[in-house]
C-alpha cells in the first residue's frame, strides 16, 4: 500500500495512491483501514503530509561521507535531535526560508513511520512496529547550528520538516537508491546501504530510550553532498519506490 493523506470533503483523511488515483480510505493505517472505491485524479487532490507525529526524531551524521564533509568522527553511538509538530510540511507546501538564518540546506533523508506502540524491542522485532517509509527533508539553518549547543533552533523553524509524497509498506528501507537535487541538478546522491545504523538498530535502541507511538517518525540522516538553496529554489528528494518529495523556498 501507498498511503496518503490529503482533504476530502473539509476533513482530513487517509487514502492510497493505486493505478495512477488517490483513492478514498476509512478509518487510519494504524487501525483499521481499507480502501472505498471512490477515487480521484492526482491533480484533483492536494497532499497532506503522509501523517501527523507526536514526535520526529532525527538522526545526525548517519552517513561517513556527511560526518567527513563535517570534519567530525564517525559516531560510536547514534545522534538523536527532534523537530517540532510545527515544523511538519506536506509536498508542494512552501520551506520558508527565515530571516535569522543567512545558510539554508535541504538533507535528503529516507524516514521510517511507526506503525503500533513499540517500547524495548530487538532489532529483530523491530520490523513488526515499522508501517513503511516515505521521504524527508531535514531542512537546516546550517550557519545557526554551531552558534547554539544543541540543534533544536537549526532544524526547529515552522515548515523545515516536508515529509511524503505517500507512505509505502512495499519497499525494503535497506537498500534504496537516495537523490537530492535543486533546480534540476543533482546534489547528493547515495543509497540507505550506507546507513552508519540502519533502520531496524536505530527502532530498536530508540525504543529503550521512549515509547515509540503510531506515526512518530524517525528521520535516518543524510549523505554528504549538502549545500545552500535560495528564495525560488525546487528542492527535490527521489527515493527509489518513494517517490519525489518536491518543494519550493518561499521568503518569510
Ligand atoms: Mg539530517
Amino acid at each position: 500500500m501507498k498511503y496518503v493523506r490529503f482533504s476530502l470533503d473539509g476533513k482530513d483523511s487517509y487514502g492510497a495512491l493505486k493505478d495512477g488515483k488517490v483513492y478514498a480510505g476509512e478509518g487510519t493505517p494504524f487501525t483499521d483501514f481499507k480502501l472505498t472505491d471512490r477515487c480521484f485524479d492526482e491533480d484533483e487532490v492536494r497532499l497532506l503530509p503522509p501523517v501527523v507525529y507526536s514526535k520526529a526524531l532525527c538522526i545526525g551524521l548517519n552517513y561517513r561521507d556527511h560526518a567527513i564533509e563535517f570534519g567530525l568522527p564517525i559516531p560510536e553511538t547514534p545522534v538523536v535531535f527532534m523537530k517540532p509538530s510545527t515544523s511538519l510540511i506536506g509536498p508542494g507546501d512552501d520551506i520558508i526560508y527565515p530571516d535569522m538564518c543567512h545558510r539554508l540546506d535541504y538533507e535528503a533523508e529516507l524516514a521510517v513511520v511507526i506503525g503500533r506502540k513499540c517500547r524495548n524491542v530487538t532489532e529483530e522485532e523491530a520490523g513488526d512496529y515499522i508501517l513503511g517509509y516515505t521521504i524527508a527533508n531535514d531542512v537546516t539553518a546550517r550557519d545557526l547550528q554551531p552558534k547554539n549547543g544543541q540543534w533544536t533552533i537549526a532544524k526547529g523553524f515552522d515548515t523545515f520538516l516536508p515529509l511524503g509524497p505517500y507512505i509505502s509498506d512495499e519497499v525494503d528501507g535497506s537498500a534504496l537508491m537516495i537523490t537530492s537535487r535543486v533546480n534540476g541538478e543533482t546534489k547528493q546522491k547515495s543509497n540507505t546501504s550506507n546507513l552508519i545504523f540502519p533502520v531496524h538498530y536505530l527502532v530498536s535502541y530508540l525504543s529503550h530510550v521512549m515509547t515509540l507511538l503510531p506515526g512518530d517518525v524517525i528521520s535516518t540522516g543524510t549523505p554528504g553532498g549538502i549545500s545552500g538553496m535560495n528564495i525560488g529554489d525546487i528542492v527535490e528528494i527521489e527515493i527509489e519506490g518513494l517517490g519525489i518529495l518536491r518543494n519550493t523556498i518561499a521568503k518569510a
